[in-house]
């Protein structure tokens, strides 16, 4: 299956009503006619994300209104009650998500908690009936991303991941100019993104919260842009790893590069630090050309220029309203998503392909 679920005529009609200035809309179906038919959204993990990009962009959303919360926390309730007007029949902590179940206003759970509750917290909102948006990384095991597909397959619930990028228009075109060949035949992917990590306390440097590193933080983006701009699944990949401060790094990996090899002999470098900067871009070398994105990662401002001369810069869009409004959209349409949880499930199995190779210090077939 490949990586990017779009057609041609969807990509067009995307990318020219972003073009046009327009909001991100997608292929409109018919429903969408019908004025006022938003689907209730309940977000579990009030943390960052969900503060400072899901709630706000849930307001300007088309298909989705947040209508409930999860939170292990009542003094965010609290605000999150006053803030968005929130009933307290509504609000639900971790402990009894299953009686969502006799709760209409809520049809999804969109899943911001720390990436190894992932599962729990998706196969709590599935028991209840509900369909789920989990963020990435979608989990910190293979077996875990299957319980979650398994679990909502049973349910009759669709899961999707959060792969915002699989909305963002200069991130759609850069998939078209390899598909089509724009610019040549591709044979060179360079990827990185990473940043200094801050607070050395959090939960992404401990290994049964993260599952990993920068890897499964960062590493995941330059991966999913390997793999939705070849529209192809790596055969073979090999990596390495390196802490250089050891207390703060204790148990997951601070810096990782890998190479992944292509069915068709695209080569991919990528690497993610949680201890270095300017990292946030890709370049594609063709047999006659090559482009970037550089930001290729960022919530806004992503750009990019190609060896033509031209620029790569279509209108900046809120990628995480886009993400939700198509999640909506398939669920109102009975469509599936373009970014399901086996979509989740391959990159984690690369991963943990990626992380044995490094143990190992042999290339890990995937074929
Ligand atoms: P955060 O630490 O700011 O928030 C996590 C929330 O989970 C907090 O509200 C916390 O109270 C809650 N939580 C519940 N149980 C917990 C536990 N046992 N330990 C710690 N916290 C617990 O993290 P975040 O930055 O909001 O990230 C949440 C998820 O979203 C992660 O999976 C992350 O990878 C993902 N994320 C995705 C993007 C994106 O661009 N798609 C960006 C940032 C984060």
């Amino acid at each position: 299956m490949k990586a990017f679920n779009l057609s041609r005529r969807d990509f067009i009609k995307t990318t020219s009503l972003v073009a046009a200035g327009l909001p991100f809309m997608g292929a409109l179906p018919a429903y969408a006619q019908t004025p006022g038919k938003k689907l209730g959204f309940a977000l579990a993990g009030l943390g960052n994300l969900s503060t400072h990009q899901l709630a706000p962009a849930l307001q300007k959303t088309q298909f989705c209104r947040l209508t409930g919360i999860v939170t292990g926390h009542p003094q965010k309730a609290a605000a999150w009650k006053t803030q968005y007007n929130i009933p307290d029949k509504n609000i639900y902590n971790y402990d009894n998500m299953e009686q969502m179940a006799d709760n209409p206003d809520i049809d999804v759970v969109y899943v911001v908690t720390p990436n190894s509750l992932h599962a729990e917290h998706t196969i709590k909102a599935a028991r209840a009936g509900k369909h789920v948006l989990s963020e990435k990384p979608m989990e910190v095991s293979v077996e875990k991303c299957q319980q979650m597909i398994d679990e909502c397959k049973k349910a009759g619930k669709q899961l999707a991941i959060g792969y915002r990028l699989h909305f963002e228009p200069n991130n759609l075109e850069c998939a078209r100019l390899v598909r089509e060949k724009v610019l040549g035949r591709t044979k060179i992917i360079d990827a990185a993104f990473g940043f200094p990590m801050g607070d050395p306390t959090q939960w992404r440097l401990k290994k049964d919260l993260a599952g990993g590193g920068c890897l499964m933080d960062v590493g995941i983006y330059s991966l999913q842009a390997t793999r939705y701009l070849t529209g192809e699944e790596p055969a073979e990949v090999s990596g390495f790893t390196t802490v250089t401060d050891p207390v703060k790094f204790s148990q997951v990996e601070e810096s990782i590069t890998w190479q992944a090899k292509f069915p068709s002999g695209i080569i991919a470098r990528c690497s993610a630090s949680y201890n270095a900067s300017g990292l946030n871009n890709f370049k594609v070398s063709t047999d006659r050309g090559w482009f970037t994105l550089d930001p290729a990662f960022s919530y806004h401002g992503i750009q990019g220029v190609r060896s033509d001369g031209q620029q790569i810069n279509f209108t900046d869009i809120d990628q995480f309203a886009a993400e939700m409004d198509d999640f909506a959209q398939c669920i109102l349409a009975n469509r599936p998503t373009r970014v399901p949880g086996e979509e989740g499930l391959r990159d984690v199995k690369i991963m943990m392909a990626i992380y044995e190779s490094a143990r190992t210090g042999k290339a890990v077939s995937l074929a």
